[in-house]
């Protein structure tokens, strides 16, 4: 029988743990019913300092493994350990807060199992983003990356997604150590489609996301898949450079013919304040890509595992060592 293996990162989740467990529990029967589907569960503890790990071991039925990372790698790392430990011939990826509805998650599959000429489907956001200045931030960001790329980074596409075995595979074998997701799927190819969905509200705790989060991440974007914002820098500069001779001229012309002494204090501040920042921003702009340069440069793992906790070994982690036994 084919397997289904739904991958799901979480980070101190302990709030929604017990209802995703039953998300699964729901999700397995069905697709057994209606797609003859077994299904295999691959989380991803991503470094939870909570009791999320806990209490996912002690609801999780069926064929599970919970891949405890050694400490938070993010949710861009967290997945690819995911898929890394995924056995199935299909791959699912969802959010552990139940934003991810298992009334979607049973649409992509169908749309994959009726379709052999597709390799993935993909969820996307048909509600857009909340807030304006967001959704502006979000348009800017996609219309910037996308400039000469021949692969489109698809705008409200998450991680929200069902693969075949090829494409997983594809998805591992990239071993880019600042991950950018979206980036390696549109990156990766094949045949995709998009279904919309709606997501729900988070069934309780917060967001991992701040304003500073996405600002990062869309900076390890742009330096793992652009290289836009570097010429957009030197384009300007040039700009500015050619502005700069065209006023050396003028001047040497006024200074030949009407005999003006040059005049021009002010003008010499505006230049010098405006060429350093521009070369300061400059020098920061090249520092993010020698940055990312040196991260990949770097010979360390994407990530490490703590420990798989699997059915058997649940028992080992349901107790903890009392502070007396700890102590001595
Ligand atoms: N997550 C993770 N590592 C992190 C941050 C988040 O594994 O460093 C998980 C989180 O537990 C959830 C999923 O990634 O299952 C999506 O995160 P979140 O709900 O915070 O993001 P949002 O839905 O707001 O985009
Ligand atoms: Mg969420």
């Amino acid at each position: 029988m084919a397997k289904l293996s739904v991958v799901a990162p979480f980070f101190n989740e302990q709030d929604v743990a017990a209802h995703f467990c039953v998300l699964l529990e729901k999700l397995a029967s069905d697709i057994l019913e209606r797609f003859d589907l077994q299904l295999e569960t691959v989380l991803v503890d991503d470094g939870s300092t909570d009791a999320s790990a806990r209490t996912f071991a002690n609801n999780l039925t069926g064929d599970w493994k919970i891949v405890q990372l050694s400490r938070n790698f993010g949710k861009e790392v967290a997945i690819l350990a995911g898929l890394e430990n995924a056995t199935g011939n299909l791959v699912m990826l969802m959010d552990a807060d139940l934003q991810h509805s298992a009334d979607t998650a049973l649409e992509m599959i169908a749309a994959i199992l009726s379709d052999p000429g597709i390799d993935v489907v993909h969820a996307v956001r048909a509600d857009g983003r909340t807030g304006w200045k967001r959704t502006q931030a979000a348009r800017l960001f996609y219309r910037l990356i996308n400039i000469s790329q021949r692969f489109d980074i698809p705008e409200n596409s998450g991680d929200f997604r069902i693969m075949r075995r090829p494409v997983v595979d594809a998805l591992v074998r990239l071993r880019d150590k600042r991950r950018f997701n979206k980036g390696l799927y549109a990156w990766a190819g094949f045949r995709q489609r998009a279904i919309p969905y709606r997501p729900v509200e988070r069934a309780g705790g917060a967001t991992k996301w701040s304003r500073l989060n996405l600002v990062a991440l869309s900076i390890e974007g742009f330096t793992s898949f652009s290289v836009v914002p570097l010429r957009i820098v030197s384009g300007i500069g040039l700009l500015i450079a050619l502005a700069g001779m065209l006023y050396g001229a003028k001047i040497v012309f006024e200074v030949l013919f009407t005999g003006v002494a040059v005049p021009g204090f002010p003008s010499l501040i505006v230049a010098v304040v405006v060429l350093g920042g521009f070369n300061l921003a400059l020098v920061g702009l090249v520092g993010e890509y020698v940055w990312a340069a040196l991260s990949e440069a770097k010979d360390r793992p994407i990530y490490l595992v703590r420990e798989v906790i699997q059915p058997e070994t649940k028992v080992k982690t349901t107790r903890r060592p009392t502070r007396r036994e700890t102590s001595h």
